[in-house]
């Protein structure tokens, strides 16, 4: 008689992600590729045989926070363990890059310590895992591009707003930065293998793709016509793909902004009017000691030809205080440039020694109390101009991509094209679409509005004004 066939039991992994938008990609691709061999997401890391730790270097805070994490992971493998029920622990991203066998000798819990260049071994290091193997660790830089070796996107939830990563590493060795040792060195990926991968996100009904990169205007892949293409001819060929609506890019670095990158913003219509472009700091001396290799007014310049451009466009920004040898002048200065410049947006930062990195063993390290007052007046003119973009928009009627449901019953949740949070009373149905909003109000963080009265809710709409 025919033996009943054995359904192998259902696995399950939990991603835990931390820092950057492109570890949030990673994580999405992790997922794939381990979808691929069987594992099914859980929400919950107590209800998962595998939990993926996706970490970040880049501050002290950033790298501690995992080891609190896997101390209460080691409670509940063993409260699981109890059970009966066994749990893999993975660290992945730049904290397994720069730590490797460390980790599992900190945290002797962990089971497998995979790089960020390895993801496309992670299925068959997980079968090594679970058939026993102990102590694995990969992070190395392998010859094979990693990207052509992970499963395609098949299986990717739809999602309104999708990233894409195109350019990973950085050469560029900022003197305060773990980038260039953990993600390694700069690599671009192939046109074709971007399109493609957009095309499959366009028919899950992405409509907003934003590229990504270390340095992501440094891109330069090979094009199918055996060119180089830079960034400006790889967002062009994107926005050529009729259901994408609109391209976003971040992070760029001030060197590598060229005046077509720049011009694009007044060519493409689908080119959100967003640019993140990170300065760090407002002295000249202190970019030299950080190898910025571009000056203030380097930087200046550029961001006034991006607003001949795209006079509207919402800037944001990188800046660290407290950098070694930073004096009251020198963050005068960077006051002075974040005055100037009225960012929409930034991102303050105390300087953080990183081990390895030239400046962690630099003369002048900045007290604590200087760096905290410092990051704390910064904040709140950083805010103040924060403040005063959002305000600009209320009265406006801004075209928004609805991406989720609100905090409250019966909200939704969208960007506008300056990437403000916008939040309106509307059915769920809008997830997915853009649509006219009139902004009634700016809070803190986000605007509030309603739907331009006579919109029809039910129809699909693509641009909006
Ligand atoms: N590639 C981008 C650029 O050139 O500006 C930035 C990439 S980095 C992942 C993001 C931001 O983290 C940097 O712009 C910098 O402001 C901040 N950062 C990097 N290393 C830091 C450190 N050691 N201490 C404090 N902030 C740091
Ligand atoms: Fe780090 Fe950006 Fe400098 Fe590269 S350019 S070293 S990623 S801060």
């Amino acid at each position: 008689m025919a033996q009943p066939r054995q359904t192998p039991p259902v696995k399950r992994v939990h991603i835990k992600t931390f820092g950057c938008q492109m570890n949030e990609y990673d994580s999405e691709r992790m997922a794939e590729a381990l979808g691929t061999a069987g594992y099914l997401p859980a929400d919950d890391a107590a209800e998962a045989d595998l939990v993926i730790l996706n970490t970040c270097h880049i501050r002290e805070k950033a790298a501690d926070k995992v080891y609190s994490e896997l101390g209460r992971m080691r409670l509940a493998k063993e409260a699981r363990r109890r059970e009966g029920r066994d749990t893999l622990i993975a660290v992945a991203g730049c904290v397994a890059q720069a730590e490797g066998q460390e980790i599992i000798a900190r945290a002797p819990v962990v089971d497998l310590v995979v790089g960020p260049q390895s993801y496309h071994r992670l299925a068959a290091l997980v079968a090594e895992a679970e058939a026993g193997g102990k102590g694995l660790v990969a992070t190395d830089f392998p010859a094979e591009d990693k990207f052509a070796h992970l499963p395609q996107r098949a299986r990717q939830r739809s999602k309104p707003s999708a990233f894409i990563t195109v350019q990973e590493g950085c050469d560029k060795f900022c003197t305060f930065c773990v980038v260039p040792y953990t993600r390694g060195a700069e690599y671009s990926r192939a046109p074709s293998e971007i399109v493609a991968e957009a095309e499959r996100l366009a028919a899950q009904e992405a409509c907003e793709i934003t590229l990504l990169g270390q340095n992501v205007n440094a891109y330069h892949g090979r094009g199918p016509d055996g060119q180089s293409w830079n960034l400006a001819r790889l967002l062009r060929r994107l926005a050529e793909l009729p259901s994408i609506a609109r391209l976003r890019f971040t992070t760029s670095h001030p060197l590598d902004m060229d005046d077509e990158l720049i011009a694009l913003f007044g060519e493409e219509p689908k080119l959100m009017p967003y640019l993140h472009l990170p300065f760090q700091s407002g002295s000249d001396r202190i970019l030299k000691a950080m190898n910025r290799k571009h000056t203030v007014a380097d930087y200046e310049a550029v961001i006034a030809k991006v607003r001949t451009v795209r006079p509207d466009i919402a800037l944001s920004t990188d800046i660290i205080v407290g950098f070694p040898g930073e004096t009251d002048s020198d963050f005068a200065d960077t006051m002075a440039l974040a005055e100037r410049a009225r960012f929409a947006q930034a991102f303050t930062f105390k300087y953080s020694a990183r081990p390895g990195t030239p400046a962690a063993s630099f003369a002048g390290q900045v007290p604590e109390a200087a760096k905290h007052e410092r990051l704390r007046r910064l904040q709140s003119l950083i805010d103040t101009h924060r403040r005063a973009f959002d305000l600009a928009a209320v009265g406006r009627r801004l075209p928004v991509l609805f991406e989720a449901k609100g905090r409250k019953p019966g909200q939704v949740a969208g960007r506008s094209p300056y990437l403000q949070p916008v939040y309106i009373e509307g059915p769920a149905t809008l997830i997915g679409r853009i649509a006219p909003v009139d902004i009634l109000a700016a809070s803190p963080n986000s605007l509030t509005g309603v739907i331009k009265s006579g919109f029809e809710w039910r129809e699909p709409v693509q641009a909006a004004e």
